[in-house]
C-alpha cells in the first residue's frame, strides 16, 4: 500500500494556541478549571483534558461562582461573557484570532446599519457566538436557496460574512447567489474562511485525484474535518471520517493500492500516526509526506492567560466583542 500524507493536515494556529491555554491554566490555576464547550472539537483533546482534571460544560450556570472559565476557540457570545462576570469568574478566552476577527466584522457592520448575512452552519458553536455579537442584525444563510428566501430589498444595506470553517467551494457557491441577488451586498475586506481551513482543503482536492481511498482523522462534531470528508467525495473518491484506528473499517482497503491520509485542524498528530503504522504493519508499502503548501502561521497566547501567568491582576472584560 502506498499512503500519502498530506502537507498541510493536523493543528491549526488557533488549535494549538487553545490547547496550550487550557494545559498553561492547569499549571497555573490547577483544578477545578472550567472549560466552555469543548476547547477544540475533538473527542481525544477533550476527553485528555477531562483525564487532567478539566471540567467540559455547556453553561455557564455550571461553573461555581469566583472559578476560573476558559472559553473554546470556538467563541462565545457577549451574553456568556456577561454571565460569566456576573459570577465573578476569572475568564481566559482562547478563541481563535481568526474567529475574533469576523466578531469584530459582525459588529461593525451592526454599527454601521447593515443587514448581515452570515453563511454558516447553524447550531456550530462558532455561528452561536458570532450571531451573539449582533443577533437583530445578522441572518444565517446555508444555502443558495436560503438566500431566494431573504426578505430583503434593494434599499437595505447588506453586508455578508462566513463561518470560518466552511467548504470553501459552498461559501463560493453562496456567495454568488448572495451578490446575484443583491448587487450592492458588502464584501469583507478578506476571506473569512480561515487559512487552515483552505489549506487542508486544497491539499484534499490536489493530492486526493492520485488516491482510490481518502481517509480523514477528526470527530464527527468538527466541522472543517467534515468539509474534507465531502470535498474528497465530491471528486469521485471514497472518503471516511475517524476518530482514530479503531474506527477504521479494513474492508475499507480491498483492492486498494494508495491512500491519502489527512487530519482535520483539531485531531491530533499521534492518531496520524497509528493509522500510518496500522496500516504498514497489514499491508506492508511505504508512507510519506506530499507538500501543498507551507504554513507558518502562530498565534499568541491570550493576554488574560499571559496576565494570570506573570502573576497581575485579571480586568475581566464583557460586552461586544471577543478577544483572544
Ligand atoms: S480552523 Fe481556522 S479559525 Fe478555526 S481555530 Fe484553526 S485557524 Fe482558527
Amino acid at each position: 500500500m502506498r499512503i500519502i500524507l498530506a502537507q498541510p493536515r493536523g493543528f491549526c494556529a488557533g488549535v494549538n494556541m487553545a490547547i496550550q491555554c487550557v494545559e498553561e491554566a492547569l499549571k497555573i490555576v490547577g483544578q477545578p478549571l472550567y472549560v466552555y464547550h469543548e476547547i477544540v472539537h475533538n473527542r481525544h483533546v477533550v476527553d485528555q483534558f477531562t483525564k487532567q482534571g478539566v471540567i467540559f460544560v455547556n453553561t455557564i450556570d455550571e461553573v461555581p461562582a469566583k472559578q476560573t472559565v476558559i472559553f473554546s476557540a470556538h467563541g462565545v457570545s457577549p451574553t456568556i461573557r456577561n454571565a460569566a462576570k456576573a459570577r465573578g469568574c476569572t475568564m481566559i478566552d482562547a478563541t481563535c484570532p481568526l474567529v475574533t476577527k469576523v466578531h469584530m466584522e459582525a459588529i461593525r457592520y451592526a454599527r454601521q446599519g447593515y443587514k448581515i448575512l452570515l453563511i454558516g452552519h447553524a447550531g456550530h458553536d462558532e455561528v452561536v457566538g458570532t450571531v451573539g455579537e449582533a443577533p437583530g442584525a445578522i441572518t444565517i444563510v446555508e444555502s443558495p436557496e436560503d438566500v431566494a428566501n431573504l426578505p430583503f430589498g434593494d434599499s437595505d444595506k447588506i453586508a455578508y460574512i462566513t463561518q470560518t470553517t466552511l467548504s470553501m467551494d459552498d461559501a463560493e457557491r453562496i456567495i454568488h447567489a448572495i451578490r446575484q441577488r443583491y448587487p450592492h451586498v458588502k464584501v469583507p475586506p478578506s476571506e473569512d474562511v480561515c487559512y487552515a481551513t483552505t489549506n487542508r482543503q486544497q491539499a484534499v482536492r490536489e493530492l486526493g485525484e492520485d488516491a482510490e481511498l481518502v481517509l480523514v482523522v477528526g470527530s464527527k462534531n468538527s466541522s472543517n474535518s467534515l468539509r474534507l470528508t465531502e470535498i474528497a467525495e465530491s471528486s469521485g473518491t471514497r472518503a471516511y471520517l475517524v476518530d482514530d484506528r479503531s474506527e477504521i473499517d479494513h474492508r475499507w482497503f480491498d483492492g486498494v493500492q494508495t491512500v491519502l491520509l489527512t487530519a482535520g485542524a483539531s485531531a491530533p498528530e499521534h492518531l496520524v500516526q497509528e493509522i500510518v503504522d496500522d496500516l504498514l504493519d497489514r499491508y506492508g508499502g511505504s508512507a510519506g509526506e506530499a507538500h501543498v503548501v507551507d504554513e507558518h502561521m502562530h498565534f499568541e497566547l491570550p493576554l488574560s492567560l499571559r496576565v494570570l501567568r506573570d502573576g497581575q491582576p485579571i480586568r475581566t472584560r464583557a460586552g461586544a466583542g471577543a478577544g483572544a
